[in-house]
């Protein structure tokens, strides 16, 4: 399972956190939009969790059919005490996904993690994250914590999406106890980019660039980053692979 996901993942990954095994009891599901979920379960305790980390979720007792198990960021910070997970509902799901919208409260799932490089590290002084449609969740879950902390640290999210722009309200809402947060709302691929040119020419290898969602955006946010001089170093990113 863990070679998959490093063939999908373009940075080196700390896998120790991934060997936590942890029941969780489903709670609820809220609708986002038309086609969008979060899933909320309860969870003990889990001493190292950082915000913006993700895991390994599985179905014990729900017959899925191919794949038995999906990588879902944590969208919730350590501080609200549920772990949440926001994903796509298509209109054809996989079974996977069919098992996941049919569940009842007290049903229990298993979660292998949280785990991975995509969290806020002391070194970062300032930080600009691209979030491509539900690549929002580890950054719902990032906000959420720096708000919790008062870590008002400089942050500027660009956050893309075609529809609508989940968990909006509350970013906004966490945006009024960080004076130093600062969030774009885009449409388009060309919006995104230029938004990051003005970063990279004002911020170049003094920013770390954090990056979530789609494979295909993310390479190509990568390579052009690159080309404009960022360290490799500096990019830290999640490609959602499934989308
Ligand atoms: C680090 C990481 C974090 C992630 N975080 C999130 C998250 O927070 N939210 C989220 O929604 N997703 C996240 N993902 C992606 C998630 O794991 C799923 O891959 C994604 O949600 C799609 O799952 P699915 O069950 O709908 O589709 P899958 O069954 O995984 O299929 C993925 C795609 O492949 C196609 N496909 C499947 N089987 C075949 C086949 N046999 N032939 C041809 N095409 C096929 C499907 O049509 C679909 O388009 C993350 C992935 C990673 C690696």
């Amino acid at each position: 399972m863990l070679d998959v996901i490093s063939r999908v993942s373009l940075h080196p990954i700390d896998y120790s956190g991934a060997l936590r095994v942890t029941a969780l009891s489903f709670k609820e599901k809220i609708q986002e939009n038309d086609n969008t979920y979060s899933f909320l379960f309860t969870t003990p305790k889990l001493p190292g969790w950082k915000a913006g980390q993700h895991a390994i979720f599985t179905l014990p007792g729900a017959h899925v059919a191919g794949k038995t198990w999906r990588p879902f960021s944590v969208a919730s910070a350590p501080s609200e005490g549920i772990i949440r997970i926001g994903t796509i509902i298509p209109p054809e799901p996989s079974s996977f996904k069919q098992r996941l919208i049919a569940l009842q409260p007290g049903n229990v799932i298993r979660m292998f993690g949280p785990y991975g490089e995509l969290y806020i590290k002391p070194s970062m002084s300032k930080v600009v994250a691209v979030a491509g449609g539900i690549g929002i969740t580890p950054f719902r879950s990032i906000i959420a914590d720096m708000a919790d902390m008062d870590n008002d640290i400089d942050f500027h999210l660009i956050y893309s999406a075609k529809a609508s722009h989940v968990y909006k309200a509350e970013l906004e809402n966490w945006k009024l106890k960080l004076p130093h947060l600062k969030i774009t709302y885009t449409t388009t691929a060309d919006e995104v980019n230029a938004v990051l040119l003005k970063e990279v020419t004002e911020g170049g290898n003094n920013t770390h660039y954090l990056l979530s969602g789609a494979p295909g955006m993310i390479e190509a946010l990568r390579r052009s980053l690159q080309e404009q001089g960022v360290r490799s170093g500096r990019i830290i990113n999640d490609p959602f692979k499934g989308y």
